[in-house]
């Protein structure tokens, strides 16, 4: 008897210590199961109470007591399978039965009096003697209230276990046949003979199995599978070692090596050391204890990338129970990277190394090969803007593409070259290469191309020859970009180098583009004219030809401002300066009653960026001089470059009564094809293009002929460069009407001009 009662205190006493253990998870299914142990603990404490009892009214109560519990153990235990199946949803049936579980305390109270659900006997058994319960003709009212909460409960596992997955399984089904054993175990306690209450220690058996199921051993080996499923399927590569070798590699890793599946198992047991020298890193060392490792594999023409980083793992206490390796794929950044990388370095159009990149690789390039003679080269095409805004954006392009293309395929190996930027490029490579042979056919290369668009792309090439190996590659590009300036407008030089007086060109183009506002402000920049004479030595005219009286240089001849000002479009402001000067002296030269017209100069720029009508007609108006005084000489190869719209252009001023001459005809290519189709007024020859028309037979018949032709057309005729009177006699005879030339005047000041008109010589 005292063996019994000691053995169930210290089941309660487990069952308290176990419910304390619970106590530290706070989780909701924590909860249910502290409910299951403590209603457990109390009746554990009413068999103790039980055993001892001797007076039968106390052990009737006692046992209802402990029927009561049961309902209230059942009901803990269904609503623990719910919980634990996460079929929560059904919890507030279950507690549909509460109602059932107070009705049997009250029908279990009334049983001490009246003895219908059970009635207790003394009995003697092998233990002592006590209360012993007797079935009465309700007790199975007590029954269906258990037996439909436990019926739950097994259903409720039996049905989660049915429905899982494979590793769930267990998780329900241990709980299914643990329930089962109590239910066993309690039916044999009730239909056995006469016995102490043995059930109380499966009670605490059931409590310690399912504190450590349902709490600590099903989650961690769940959560050891899970982790193991998600690292096989994982797109990293995992490899895990212990302290002999290795115990895992997932499928990504196998990949990864390259291993098919059966060598890829083949690598577990395998040493830490073996696998990683073998697959990842030959030169591994063991002692390190983190570390990554860049691994390439190039496959089908592709480079594959890895990054596996290699570290300890170790326990709650430090100790180190194993490694782990995990590969990363990074192919994907890497290209990533690499484009970018590009990027930065390359010119996206022509893919050639933009200006940044040129300028690093030029430098390293100079500075590390000491031996080499080197130049440096920059390009320039000329008026490129104008290939821009003329034939649009994807010609210009085209045209840049193009120019990569040459450099690609002409430029001797080894030749490091790049875009600047927009129509600049940069080259260098070993002086004894240079050849300016194989300059110029890169620069007939891109010219023929063209054609089609009647313009010709005219590309030049400033050499600086690299003298100082310390010198900045970008100063050494703007040393052969002074020598590019020194070209100009020469149509037949493709390639200038640089020296001292180049550089100085430059810096008076600068100075002249700062000074040019000054200039027109102070009245510096001015107008000479050349007068223009009939074939009697009268005066009908003259050229405006502008002059900049340079405060400390003193007169700079056209020649060269000009040049400098059309490339920086500042020819446009300068341009209607002059004109506007002409007409000022027109209006001044109508009071005074003199009859000239002068001429004045239309730039190609001038077409572009003026409304050309509209300057004009206002300029006449404001002046109030006649149409006819103020004439425009537009060139011909400004007026080649866009037939169409100058055609339109000088027909609505023509209307007008304006005047329109063809100037420098003869100098550009379009020929005598041209004048048919452009209506101007007056045909400008130049002398300076058949300047040895007095000996060349040749050239006189030309002459001959284009006068001829223009007179035929409509056209008066003025020769210009008249510098002998054998020129001027051998014109008149062929019935050109107008001379301009040093023969008759050179280019004056206005004063002079009035005074000279009078001295001009005849020529018949
Ligand atoms: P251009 O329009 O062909 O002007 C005629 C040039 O020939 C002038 O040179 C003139 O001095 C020169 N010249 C005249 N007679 C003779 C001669 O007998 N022999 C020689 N060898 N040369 C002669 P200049 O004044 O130096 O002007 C050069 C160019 O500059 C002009 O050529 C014209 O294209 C441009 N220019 C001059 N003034 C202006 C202007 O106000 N606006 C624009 N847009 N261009 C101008
Ligand atoms: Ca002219
Ligand atoms: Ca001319």
């Amino acid at each position: 008897m005292k063996i019994f009662i000691g053995s169930v205190i210290f089941v309660t006493l487990f069952l308290i210590y176990l419910l304390l253990l619970c106590r530290k998870n706070k989780s909701e299914l924590s909860k249910s199961i502290q409910a299951i142990i403590a209603v457990g603990t109390s009746i554990s404490i009413v068999i103790i109470l039980q055993t001892l009892c001797t007076d039968e009214r106390i052990s009737l109560a006692l046992f209802g007591a402990y029927f009561c519990l049961t309902d209230w153990l059942m009901f803990a235990i269904a609503r623990f399978a719910l919980k634990y199946t996460n079929y929560e949803k059904y919890m507030k049936h279950i507690n549909y039965a509460f109602p059932a579980l107070v009705f049997d305390v009250f029908f279990m109270a009334l049983n001490v009096w009246y003895q219908y659900a059970f009635s207790v006997k003394r009995i003697q058994t092998f233990v002592g003697e006590f209360y012993k319960f007797v079935p009465g003709p309700f007790f199975q009212v007590h029954g269906v209230i258990v037996y439909f909460l436990v019926i739950t409960s097994l259903l409720t596992f039996l049905i989660k276990t049915i429905k899982s997955p494979g590793i769930y399984k267990k998780k329900y089904y241990v709980f299914f046949i643990l329930f089962s054993l109590l239910v066993i175990l309690e039916g044999v306690f009730m239909f056995m003979g006469d016995t102490v209450d043995f059930t109380v220690y499966g009670y605490a058996v059931a409590a310690a199995l399912m504190y450590y199921f349902a709490l600590s051993f099903i989650p961690k080996e769940l959560m050891n599978q899970t982790i193991s499923i998600v690292s096989k399927e994982s797109k990293e590569g995992i490899i895990i070692f212990d302290e002999v070798g290795c115990i895992f590699c997932n499928n990504s890793a196998k990949a990864m090596l390259r291993l098919e599946d059966s060598e890829g198992d083949s690598l577990v047991g395998m040493s830490r050391g073996d696998l990683i020298r073998k697959y990842i890193y030959p030169e591994y060392q063991e002692e390190i204890c983190y570390r990554e490792f860049k691994t390439n594999y190039e496959e089908d023409g592709k480079t594959y990338y890895y990054k596996s980083v290699y570290r300890g793992v170790y326990d709650e206490k430090g100790k180190t129970i194993g490694t782990s390796l995990i590969m990363y794929d990074k192919t994907r950044e890497d290209e990533e990277l690499r484009k970018q990388r590009y990027l930065a370095t390359h010119d996206t159009l022509t893919g050639l190394y933009n200006k940044d990149y040129f300028l690093r690789v030029a430098a390293d390039r100079i500075q590390k090969d000491l031996t080499t003679k080197y130049v440096l080269i920059c390009t320039d095409i000329t008026k490129f803007s104008l290939i821009n805004d003329l034939f649009g954006e994807d010609i210009a392009d085209g045209v840049i593409i193009r120019i990569a293309e040459e450099f690609r395929e002409k430029l001797p190996e080894g030749a490091l070259y790049g875009r600047l930027y927009a129509d600049r490029f940069a080259m260098l490579f070993p002086r004894k290469y240079l050849e300016e042979k194989m300059l110029v056919n890169i620069a007939e290369a891109i010219n023929v191309g063209d054609r089609e668009y009647a313009y010709t792309v005219k590309m030049c090439f400033g050499v600086y020859e690299v003298a100082n190996r310390t010198m900045p590659v970008s100063i050494m590009c703007d040393r052969a970009q002074a020598a590019l300036s020194t070209i100009k407008e020469d149509y037949r030089k493709y390639v200038a180098y640089y020296n001292e007086a180049s550089l100085e060109s430059v810096k008076k183009e600068q100075e002249m583009i700062s000074e040019l506002d000054e200039a027109l402000k102070n009245r510096d920049m001015t107008l000479f004219l050349q007068p223009i004479v009939k074939t009697d030595g009268k005066v009908v005219g003259a050229e405006a030809l502008a002059r900049w009286i340079h405060p400390k240089r003193g007169l700079i001849p056209p020649g060269e401002f000009i040049p400098v000002f059309e490339k920086r479009n500042l020819i446009v402001k300068m341009d209607y300066y002059i004109w506007e000067m002409a007409c000022e002296l027109l209006a001044q030269w109508e009071k005074e009653g003199r009859d000239w017209f002068i001429s004045v100069n239309i730039s190609t720029k001038d077409i572009y960026f003026l409304d050309i009508f509209d300057v004009f007609t206002t300029l006449v108006a404001k002046y109030k001089i006649a149409s006819d005084k103020i004439r425009l000489e537009i060139t011909e190869s400004a007026i080649a470059q866009d037939v169409a719209t100058v055609t339109e252009l000088i027909t609505r001023l023509q209307r007008l009564g304006f005047i329109v001459e063809i100037d420098d005809f003869g100098s550009g290519y379009s020929g005598l094809n041209m004048l048919k189709d452009f209506p101007a007024d007056v045909l400008k020859i130049d002398m300076k293009f058949l300047s040895r028309a007095d000996e060349d037979k040749r050239s006189k018949e030309i002459l001959r002929s284009v006068i001829s032709l223009a007179k035929n057309l409509g056209m008066d005729v003025i020769t210009e460069g008249v510098e002998t009177i054998e020129q001027a006699k051998f014109l008149s005879e062929e019935r050109c009407d107008m001379f301009q030339g040093y023969y008759f005047s050179k280019p004056i000041p206005v004063d002079e001009f009035i005074k000279k008109t009078d001295e001009i010589p005849r020529v018949e």
